[in-house]
């Protein structure tokens, strides 16, 4: 198994080293699986359940003060799952792969998400909130009127970057597995749903590549960022030559900030961001 996760394209980290570590660690529980799409479900999952970062626990609030978190997941043979705007689930990418392989649909969203999380005994009513999403809370001032107005206006005025969601691509040399997960922009209208948990967006897998994304959504949902960089190695580019290239016709085209990771069928990777910074880590099972 190839494997390579990222930790989001944003700007510099404080503690970078205490990221990698994790990055690090979810890299190596991935490597050791069986199939690509439960190694970057297992690698997706250690990163949810780490504050760091924008994923699970430790996600971004929306303008009413929940956290809703986004995922998505594909494999090579087409097949895709998404889950979105769910409050009180840690392990979004669970509830994508339940999408993918026990319903007819590619993506399902808000309340009937969450119950159908319930519905397939994935944990739900969690605390997503850490001291450190409190404190932001509280210093960016949150309507205290309820109307949809107050909302709008606060969420124009302070809503955020794209900022460290996670997300995964691995191989085994036959098929390919791409996933991300996220709690979205920072301070987002309620109900605002990004580029993570739709195909081609912020996750796309065909037989030649596996790619996930990470940065402004809205930018990266309507350009289609992680489709063209599949559909670059499909036409013959290396993943890292696909990624570079899509990348800065992304950043042209859009004028926005993102990340992108890719991997090919025969193990070669690509990594490629226009922001500050973008931590990765990757492995192949030779070296574990
Ligand atoms: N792309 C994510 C979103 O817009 C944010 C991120 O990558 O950090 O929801």
């Amino acid at each position: 198994m190839d494997l390579l996760v990222h930790g989001g394209a944003g700007s510099a980290p404080d503690d970078p080293h205490a990221r990698q570590t994790v990055l690090d660690a979810a890299a190596a529980v991935g490597v050791d699986c069986e199939r690509p799409v439960a190694a970057v479900t297992a690698a997706v999952r250690r990163l949810e359940a780490d504050p760091q970062f924008n994923a699970g626990v430790g996600s971004a609030v929306q303008s009413d003060g929940v956290i809703r978190t986004d995922a998505g997941l594909m494999t090579s043979d087409g097949s895709a799952g998404a889950a979105g705007a769910m409050a009180g689930v840690k392990h979004a990418i669970d509830v994508a792969r339940v999408v993918k392989r026990e319903t007819p649909h590619v993506l399902v969203v808000g309340e009937p998400a969450v119950s159908l999380a319930d519905s397939a005994d994935i944990e739900t009513a969690c605390d997503l909130w850490t001291e450190r999403t409190r404190e932001r809370w509280r210093a960016a001032d949150p309507p205290d009127d309820d109307s949809p107005d107050a909302h709008l206006s606060w969420a124009r005025e302070h809503f955020g970057d794209g900022h460290d969601t996670v997300g995964a691509v691995a191989t085994d040399g036959r098929r390919l597995a791409a996933a991300t997960s996220t709690g979205g922009r920072w301070f987002a209208l309620a109900g605002r749903v990004g580029d993570v948990p739709q195909v081609g967006a912020g996750f796309y897998a065909t037989p030649g590549a596996a790619v996930s994304t990470t940065g402004d959504g809205e930018a990266i949902l309507r350009f289609g960022l992680a489709r063209r960089v599949a559909d670059a190695v499909a036409d013959g580019e290396s993943p890292q030559h696909a990624a570079d290239r899509v990348l800065r016709g992304f950043a042209t085209e859009t004028g926005g900030g993102a990340g992108v990771i890719v991997i090919g069928a025969d193990g070669q990777t690509g990594t490629a961001y226009n922001t500050d910074a973008m931590q990765t880590a990757k492995l192949a099972r030779e070296d574990t």
